[in-house]
């Protein structure tokens, strides 16, 4: 073909292409508008109950709602609190940690998880994550165990329920508390391997859980919650939340303020009613990315444990031979977000240096984060932002 009968051809193609755009739904990340417009009658109801009650601080809507999310989870106790950050904080101040005690976590995970345990004074032992799955390495905790570890914090990354079975069974052989973080996967399953099946953050001492807007359940603000089957624990992570006090103004241990919105819980009393079927939605935007992007020279699709559900907080791909930064480019230029969940290791993070680890002491997490690439995900991508979004991919990769 001649380069003019060329240049004229992609030229229509080009206005083909922006008229596409022009008439799908705009990509985001996470589209909270879209599932919000879904929403808005019972959602609106729901705030405006709230607003002419002005029950804004520990009004009923709370309460029914932590009892709706025990029922969905079964479990005994879900604490409300402010945030997740604040939920991990609570957990370990509960559990009675001290200064120099260590706690072992992942190495790729979302900073409040690390935090609370400098803040606290407790001391951060940092395992690298498992390959395949990106959830903390059990080879990699064993050796971790120390005469002062104390506890671990397994992290449910990206949708995914870290192996829980062998994590209890090391707890259980060395005395050790489970702290599970379930901001990315609330509503995940685990599977035994006597078949038995329990949902993210309810088989630990005790789950951890964030309510950011854009987490599998998400509120409009912020919020959070611990759960636990054990109602003494439960009774001292409620007066935790609230001051330390039981009674009030009797303070019986050094507490913080950290509360959910009456808002906030009318609104997850909406949306906890939607929840399975918003993880299917995940599931099902996950498995057309799947079938599309799988085998694709370069591309390494999620990998999906024989023990877990997952639930599609995010959909992180793995990109070889270095071109994961040239791959969002290329799709940022085509209007489609993509994000790097997450771009330094903990181990570097400059807040984090007194840790004292080497740079290269992970090599796993060192090239994850070099490779991994997030591909927009929520509740309400249809088959046309799907293809586009997969279409634009295989043109690169083929
Ligand atoms: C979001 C998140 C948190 C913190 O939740 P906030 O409500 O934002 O404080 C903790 N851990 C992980 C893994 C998260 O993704």
């Amino acid at each position: 073909m001649s380069s003019s009968a060329e240049k004229a051809l992609n030229k229509i193609y080009y206005l083909r292409f922006s008229e596409n755009i022009r008439k799908m739904k705009k990509i985001e990340m996470v589209d909270l508008r879209s599932q919000y417009e879904r929403l808005r009658a019972d959602i609106d109801s729901a705030v405006a109950g709230v607003i002419s009650s002005t029950a804004f601080i520990r009004g009923p809507e709370v309460r029914l709602f932590e009892e709706e999310l025990q029922r969905y989870l079964g479990i005994r106790n879900v604490i409300s609190c402010g945030n997740g950050t604040d939920a991990l904080q609570i957990a370990m101040m509960a559990l009675g940690l001290r200064p120099g005690d260590e706690v072992i976590t992942t190495d790729f995970t979302f900073i409040a998880t690390v935090e609370v345990i400098e803040l606290l004074g407790l001391k951060t032992v940092l395992v690298e994550p498992d390959n395949g799955t990106f959830n903390i390495s059990i080879e990699a905790i064993r050796k971790a165990i120390t005469p002062k570890t104390r506890a671990i914090v397994p992290v449910h990354l990206f949708g995914q329920c870290a192996d829980m079975e062998p994590i209890l069974e090391l707890a259980r052989e060395n005395n050790l508390f489970i702290i599970e973080d379930v901001a990315q996967a609330t509503g995940a399953v685990y599977r035994f391997s006597d078949g038995t099946e329990k949902k993210a953050g309810t088989m630990g001492t005790i789950g951890c859980t964030s309510f950011f807007p854009s987490k599998n359940l998400g509120c409009y603000g912020d919020g959070g919650a611990l759960f636990t089957d054990n109602d003494e624990l439960a009774a001292l992570i409620r007066s935790i939340t609230n001051h330390g006090m039981k009674v009030r103004y009797y303070h019986d241990t050094i507490g913080v303020n950290s509360r959910l919105d009456t808002i906030q819980a009318a609104i997850l009393r909406v949306k906890l009613r939607h929840l399975d079927e918003f993880n299917k939605s995940r599931m099902m935007a996950a498995g057309h990315y799947d079938h599309e992007l799988s085998g694709l020279p370069g591309i390494t699709t999620p990998v999906r444990s024989s023990f877990s559900t997952h639930i599609f907080h995010q959909y992180t791909l793995r990109i070889d031979g270095g071109e994961r930064n040239s791959l969002r480019e290329c799709l940022e230029n085509e209007g489609i977000p993509s994000m790097i969940y997450y771009p330094v290791p903990l181990h570097i993070q400059k807040a984090y240096l007194h840790l004292g680890y080497g740079p290269d002491e992970f090599p796993v997490t060192n090239r994850l984060s070099g490779e991994v690439l997030s591909l927009p995900m929520h509740t309400e991508l249809d088959e046309e932002q799907l293809s586009y979004i997969t279409g634009c991919i295989r043109s690169k990769f083929n």
